[in-house]
C-alpha cells in the first residue's frame, strides 16, 4: 500500500522536517503517543513542549515519557495551546494539533475553532522558515464540523507568499475519516 494513512503520514512529515536540536510543539498531548515521538526526533539537545488542559492527558503523557526514558527532553504544560507565547520563546521547527475529544475521556472536552486557530497564529510567528505545523483533524463529533469549517475559512486566507497550506485526505472514506492539513511557513510575516 503506497497511499498512507493519515496518522503515518503525519509522522512522516515531522520526521522530514525535525533536526536533532530543534524545539518542537505538541499543542495537543492527549495519550501522550506524539509526545513521545516528537521526543525521539529531537534528540537529547532538543526539546518538545507538550499542551493539554486535561490533567489525565498531562498525566498519561508523562508516564510514557518515563517508560521511554525520555522525560527531560519535553515540558508538560497544563494550560491551553492559545497561550503557547507565554511558555516557549524559542523558534520552533515544528508542531503537531491532533483535534477533537481523547478517545476514553471526557467527550465534552474538545479543541474549538478559535482557540486552536489563535495557537496556529502564535506557532506561525515563532515558526523557523520551512517549518511546517500538522494538524490531524478529527471532525465527526459534536462540535467537529464547526472546528473544521473555521479552520478551512482561516487557512485558506493565509497569503501564499507567507504559508503553503496543504490538505491530504481520502476522498472515498465513510464516516467522516480524520484528515491532514499541514502548513509550512516560506518567509517572515
Ligand atoms: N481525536 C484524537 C485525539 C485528540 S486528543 C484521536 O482520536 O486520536 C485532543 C486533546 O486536546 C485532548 O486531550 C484535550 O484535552 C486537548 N485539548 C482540548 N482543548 C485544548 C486546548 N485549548 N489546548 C490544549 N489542549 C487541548
Amino acid at each position: 500500500m503506497i497511499l498512507k494513512r493519515v496518522l503515518p503520514f503525519s509522522q512522516e512529515l515531522l520526521t522530514r522536517v525535525i533536526e536533532p536540536g530543534n524545539s518542537v510543539v505538541d499543542a495537543t498531548a492527549g495519550n501522550g503517543h506524539d509526545t513521545v515521538f516528537l521526543a525521539e526526533l529531537v534528540g537529547e539537545k532538543g526539546h518538545v513542549y507538550a499542551f493539554d488542559v486535561q490533567v489525565e492527558a498531562i498525566q498519561s503523557t508523562a508516564e510514557k515519557l518515563q517508560q521511554a526514558n525520555l522525560e527531560t527532553r519535553a515540558t508538560l504544560i497544563l494550560d491551553g495551546h492559545e497561550n503557547v507565547a507565554s511558555y516557549v520563546e524559542t523558534e520552533i521547527a515544528a508542531a503537531i494539533f491532533n483535534l477533537g475529544y481523547l478517545p476514553g475521556s471526557n467527550q465534552e472536552i474538545v479543541t474549538k475553532g478559535a482557540s486552536t486557530i489563535q495557537a496556529i497564529e502564535a506557532i506561525l510567528h515563532k515558526l523557523k522558515i520551512g517549518g511546517i505545523i500538522v494538524l490531524v483533524v478529527y471532525h465527526g463529533h459534536p462540535g467537529g464540523e464547526d472546528e473544521k469549517n473555521s479552520l478551512m475559512d482561516y487557512v485558506r486566507e493565509l497569503p501564499q507568499s507567507y504559508v503553503h497550506v496543504l490538505s491530504y485526505q481520502f476522498l472515498n472514506q465513510q464516516n467522516n475519516p480524520p484528515f491532514i492539513i499541514a502548513l509550512e511557513k516560506m518567509k517572515a510575516k
